[in-house]
């Protein structure tokens, strides 16, 4: 029997149940997948019932950095983006892991979007890092920009990018919100719309709505658009992976996800 679940705080509205127990229905396994509410001040404890009661969780808001110094070892990539989203448990002992940075590259690859730069990547929090990571890594030419300059000056030094203001992204050829601006807000967007390039791409983190105004406008202007639950699903899989040695179909968990959203 294969235990999993997502922790957070809130975690009710999480779409990985839905898309998990698509992944073990699909591949015929026997388990199961919950949401368990877990404020950050709970996480020691929760984390000690993993230990021992499941094979493994993900991680969501707001517990994704403070996992680090709680589990028995952390894989490279988690330690350089800071950051934990999938936790594996083997006989008593954490294994902590990062998938949104591998899971974003995926999504792009199966979207067909080139891996192009100058990439301008809005946002340095957990997911900007992640995706600043994941393109760095990938060689790109990787710009940050952030609400609060300090923290995109600070992962620019970190990781050996540049900091920039918004005006940059008119000659950015990727371009990604990865700040939470646009959640469950349809009128908000990081980039006013005159500071859209000609060309290129543009993904949207947010998928609550699906179709961010960030989206639309980008779609509007002519760009390639994707919205971010081929990320979600990919990163759902790849931990997946992690826990059972089996990738499920990602293209069935996006569906699995978008049926979630779709029902509230
Ligand atoms: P964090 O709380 O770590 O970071 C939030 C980011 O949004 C910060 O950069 C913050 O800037 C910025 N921000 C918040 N409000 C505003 C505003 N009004 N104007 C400009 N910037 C603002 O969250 P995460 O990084 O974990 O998540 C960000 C988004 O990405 C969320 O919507 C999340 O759902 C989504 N996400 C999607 C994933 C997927 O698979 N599709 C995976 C992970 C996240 P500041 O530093 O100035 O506060």
């Amino acid at each position: 029997m294969l235990r999993l679940a997502v922790l957070g705080y809130p975690v009710t509205h999480s779409l990985s149940p839905a898309m998990h127990r698509f992944a073990l229905e699909r591949l015929g396994l026997r388990g199961s997948y919950e949401a368990l509410e877990t404020p950050l001040g709970a996480l020691a404890e929760r984390l000690s019932v993993v230990r021992w009661g499941y094979r493994g969780v993900n991680l969501t808001l707001p517990l994704k950095e403070a996992a680090l110094s709680l589990l028995d070892w952390v894989s490279p990539e988690a330690q350089g983006i800071g950051a934990v989203n999938t936790v594996l448990a083997v006989e008593g002992r954490l294994f902590g892991f990062n998938t949104d940075a591998p899971g974003f590259l995926e999504a792009l690859k199966a979207g067909g979007i080139p891996l192009e730069g100058p990439a301008l990547v809005l946002g340095a929090g957990g997911a900007g890092r992640a995706v600043a990571w994941a393109l760095k890594g990938a060689g790109v030419e990787v710009w940050v920009w952030n609400r609060t300059p300090g923290r995109a000056e600070a992962l620019a030094e970190e990781l050996g990018l540049k900091a920039v203001p918004l005006e940059r992204a008119k000659v950015a050829r990727l371009l990604v919100n990865a700040t939470s601006v646009g959640l469950k807000d349809p009128s908000a967007t990081p980039l006013p719309p005159d500071l859209l390039p000609e060309e290129g791409a543009a993904i949207d983190l947010v998928y609550r709505p699906l179709w961010t105004r960030f989206l639309r406008e980008a779609q509007a202007r002519g760009l390639v658009v994707q919205t971010g639950l081929p990320m979600l699903a990919w990163q759902g899989a790849l931990a997946f992976r992690i826990w059972t040695g089996l990738l499920p179909d990602p293209r069935g968990m996006e569906e699995a996800a978008r049926q979630a959203l779709e029902e509230g």
